[in-house]
C-alpha cells in the first residue's frame, strides 16, 4: 500500500512547541512526514541564528523526546533559490514524494497549490508565545525561552553556545548600523 506522505516547510530557527504539536497532528492525517528545513544556507545572523546541521540536530532530538517513531518522518534541509517560480520543483527534488502540503506561509501555500498540490492550514498553537522571533528574543533578554521549546532543543542550544552567538549577533549587527 503506498503511503501518504506531507510536508510542513519551516525555517526552524528553532524548532518550538508550535511546530511540535504541528507535527503530532500531521503524523495524525499521513504515515510520513517530511520536515524541510527551510533557508539552509542561512545561519550566523539575528533572525537566521543556527546552520542547517544545528537545526537537523534540534529537531532530531526534539523528536526522540517526544518518542515519534524515526520511521516516520524524514528532516531534509533546503536552500533558498531566487525563483519561486521553480521553487516547488526544487523541493520536489530534494524529497520523497509527497501529496499534501501543510503550511501557513501564504507564499508556500500559493506556490504549492498553482502546482496542484492539496494544501492544508494547520491551526495556529498560542502564536503570540510561540514563534522562533519570541524565542531569540527572550534569549536576547535573559527571558524564560526554554518554556517555548522542546527540553532536548534547549539542551541543544545550550551546549552549541547558542545564547552567546544570539547575544554576540545582535552587538555586532548594532555596531554595524
Ligand atoms: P516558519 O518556521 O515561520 O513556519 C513554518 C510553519 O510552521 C508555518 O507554516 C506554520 O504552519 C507552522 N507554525 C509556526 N508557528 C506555529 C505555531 N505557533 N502554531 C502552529 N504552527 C506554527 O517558516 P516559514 O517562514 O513559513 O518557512 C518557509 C520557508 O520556505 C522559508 O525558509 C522560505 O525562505 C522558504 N521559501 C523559499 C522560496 C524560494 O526559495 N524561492 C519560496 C517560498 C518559501
Amino acid at each position: 500500500m503506498d503511503k501518504t506522505r506531507g510536508i510542513l516547510i519551516g525555517r526552524m530557527q528553532p524548532i518550538h512547541n508550535g511546530h511540535m504539536q504541528v507535527i503530532k497532528q500531521i503524523l495524525e492525517e499521513v504515515d510520513e512526514i517530511i520536515i524541510g528545513i527551510g533557508s539552509a544556507q542561512l545561519s550566523h545572523e539575528s533572525k537566521d541564528p543556527f546552520t542547517a546541521g544545528e537545526r537537523v540536530v534540534m529537531i532530531s532530538h526534539a523528536l526522540f523526546e517526544a518518542g515519534i517513531d524515526p520511521s516516520r518522518y524524514y528532516i531534509i534541509p533546503m536552500q533558498d533559490i531566487n525563483f519561486n517560480a521553480i521553487w516547488v520543483s526544487h523541493v520536489k527534488m530534494l524529497t520523497p514524494p509527497f501529496s499534501i502540503v501543510y503550511s501557513g506561509n501564504p507564499l508556500v501555500k500559493q506556490l504549492f497549490s498553482e502546482e496542484g498540490f492539496e494544501v492544508r492550514q494547520p491551526p495556529l498553537y498560542d502564536r503570540l508565545h510561540l514563534s522562533g522571533t519570541e524565542v531569540r528574543k527572550r534569549i536576547l533578554e535573559d527571558g524564560n525561552w526554554q518554556e517555548l521549546v522542546p527540553n532536548a532543543t534547549a539542551d541543544v542550544i545550550n551546549e552549541i553556545k547558542g545564547v552567546e552567538r544570539i547575544k554576540n549577533l545582535s552587538i555586532k549587527e548594532i555596531s554595524e548600523i
